[in-house]
């Protein structure tokens, strides 16, 4: 099933997720391929379960676009243990679509969470898989991308946003 993308200005975009703490269940894992179907219909490499309206602290990433299953990534529970170094590139949100901005981030990044059976496991990232680890993990904090950026780039956005929901190209 495929969910809508919830949109900047739901409140479930800025709150932290609840922790999940039943793994293994049919409902875990049906939401999952939910959340992978989701994601590449939107043509994303990442999606958090709050971006399709549900507060728990669910991922996925897949920076090959689902062409190689290998990199079908479950992160759940995320914490980010570890960062090195620094990339500058741009990064986007499908919650917050038509909008892409300069985001500097890790370049190396540790990531420690638990798969669908409740095993913890730490995964290391660089360049793109970095940043969508950091993106993603961050979304179930309640953290986006634009709280990243200066004061003056993010009002601009958030205005720009404020006139699209006016003319109703936002929802
Ligand atoms: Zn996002």
């Amino acid at each position: 099933m495929v969910y809508p993308i919830v949109k900047f200005g739901d409140p479930v975009l800025e709150r932290e997720a609840d922790n999940v703490t039943e793994f293994d269940t049919p409902e875990l894992h049906k939401f999952l391929e939910d959340m992978f179907d989701s994601m590449y219909a939107a043509k994303g490499v990442g999606l958090a379960a709050p971006q399709i309206g549900v507060s728990r602290k669910i991922a996925v990433i897949d920076c090959s676009n689902g062409e190689n299953p290998d990199e079908k990534l479950v992160l759940i529970n995320p914490q980010i243990l570890r960062q090195e170094g620094k990339q500058v590139g741009e990064e986007g949100c499908l919650s917050i679509p038509k909008f892409r901005e300069q985001v500097r981030r890790g370049k190396k990044v540790t990531v420690r969470a638990q798969d669908v059976k409740g095993v913890e496991f730490e995964i290391t990232g660089e360049d793109l898989l970095a940043r969508a680890l950091l993106h993603e993990t961050e979304h179930l904090l309640g953290r986006l991308y634009i709280t990243h950026l200066s004061t003056l780039k993010r009002d601009l956005i958030k205005r720009k946003i404020k006139k699209l929901q006016r003319a109703g190209d936002w929802d």
